[in-house]
């Protein structure tokens, strides 16, 4: 059975705010943020909010597990970046779990020419190939965000999660 670790919103809050500190003491603040969609986004509007960042820009990046699990690497959708030539750019997403979804967002950054790259997670797993600059915890579990709650949900009714009954209520509505 997967363990879960669900986060409520003050934790996202106080690990946002964690991460924001430190880029601040760092003297770190970046001309623009780069949001690895979806789950980075969130993240991504909370700590642009919080640094005063205006210039957000996106990256869709879908991780597909082969047929071997060994096989798995992350396919990039499509790229919604212009103007970070000579920027200093922050890359945000969720959570680092093997690493590869970072590896891949920061070499396709990196042909931007920006003058400084860095990495941020709320979350990075312990076997992480990548450890972004910035994070607030090391988890081994499996998160579920209250931004993908109901994504879980949809693929694992059992997921211990608030609100479900009503979720699956609607879900069942919808698979009419
Ligand atoms: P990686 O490429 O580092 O293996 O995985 C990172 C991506 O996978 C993240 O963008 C996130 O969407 C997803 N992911 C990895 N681990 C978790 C987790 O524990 N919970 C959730 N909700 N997503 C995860
Ligand atoms: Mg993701
Ligand atoms: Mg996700």
């Amino acid at each position: 059975m997967v363990e879960y670790f669900i986060p409520k919103w003050e934790e996202i809050e106080e690990g946002i705010l964690y991460i924001v500190e430190k880029m601040v003491n760092d003297n770190f603040i970046p001309d623009a943020i780069i949001a690895v969609l979806t789950g980075g986004v969130i993240p991504a509007k909370l700590i642009a909010d919080a640094l005063g960042v205006r210039n957000i820009k996106y990256i869709d990046i879908k991780f597909y597990k082969g047929i071997e699990s060994r096989e798995r690497k992350p396919v990039i959708k499509a790229v919604y970046v212009d103007n970070i030539e000579n920027k200093k750019v922050l890359i945000i997403d969720d959570v680092a779990d093997t690493g590869e979804t970072l590896d891949a967002v920061s070499n396709i950054i990196t042909m931007y020419n920006p003058s400084l790259v860095r990495l941020a997670t709320v979350y990075v797993k312990p076997w992480s190939r990548k450890y972004p600059d910035y994070y607030y915890k090391i988890l081994d579990k499996w998160i579920i965000f209250p931004w993908d709650k109901w994504e879980v949900v949809r693929e694992n009714s059992q997921a211990p999660v608030d609100k479900k009954e009503k979720y699956l209520e609607i879900l069942s509505k919808l698979k009419r």
